[in-house]
């Protein structure tokens, strides 16, 4: 990974329980169970890494002790949209819920429709779009596991546009591509990637190599 990757708004989860969870997924032989249950291990722990940006509220509670105990409250984890990009981040999504247990839930079904070879030719269809309404007091967290081309990730964040403006918007993707972060920070630099890998290829079909495979097809078959 590149210096200037781990710029302001891309950050890099490069911590080793992140690093070797996304080492068993990639690996071939990693099977559908254990592959998904990767990915909500995942989501658990790119949740925290994200929550470590959120700001805190120092507070004081009393103790079963009858002592006060100062502490601190995450005010912005009450505020949470998660976007599931289905059905390949629904694995990522259920991880994350752990972590964001007050979050509203949206969905939006795309397919990558591949028209002839190469990557400019693989576009996203959208089939169904469900987001719930949010207002600038709340953060929306887009789940897509694998920012390739950024086609997927386009179409999702122009539909979130369409419901408001959030207060912060955050991606999270398992793996990025450079081709896919470059497009999608070029037109949204307010955006925050969290990723715990950027790749730096794409086969003709899109693929991230080394990436993992279709992370769809290795969650559900
Ligand atoms: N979607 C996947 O599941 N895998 C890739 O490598 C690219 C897009």
């Amino acid at each position: 990974m590149s210096a200037e990757r781990k710029g302001k708004n891309v950050h890099v989860i490069d911590h080793p329980l992140a690093q070797s969870v996304l080492t068993e997924l990639r690996n071939k032989d990693t099977t559908q169970i254990p592959f998904r249950k990767g990915l909500v291990k995942l989501g658990r722990l790119m949740s925290f890494e994200m929550i470590s940006s959120f700001p805190t509220k120092v507070v004081e509670v009393e103790t079963p002790m009858k002592v006060k105990a100062k502490g601190v409250v995450v005010p912005d984890m009450e505020h949470i949209v998660i976007i599931n990009v289905l059905r390949a981040a629904t694995a990522l999504v259920e991880g994350m819920l752990k972590s964001f247990p007050h979050a509203r839930l949206g969905v939006l079904a795309v397919q990558r429709v591949e028209e002839k070879e190469g990557i400019e030719n693989v576009k996203p269809v959208k089939f169904f779009v469900k987001i719930p309404k949010f207002n600038e007091n709340d953060t929306v967290i887009i789940a897509d596991p694998m920012l390739a081309t950024g086609g997927t990730l386009l179409t999702t964040i122009a539909e979130v546009y369409k419901v408001g403006k959030p207060k912060r918007l955050l991606l999270c993707s398992v793996i990025a591509c450079d081709y896919g972060v470059d497009r999608v920070m070029k037109e949204y630099p307010d955006a925050e990637l969290y990723t715990v890998a950027i790749d730096h290829e794409l086969n003709t079909h899109a693929y991230i190599v080394p990436g993992l495979g279709d992370a769809g097809d290795r969650s559900f078959g």
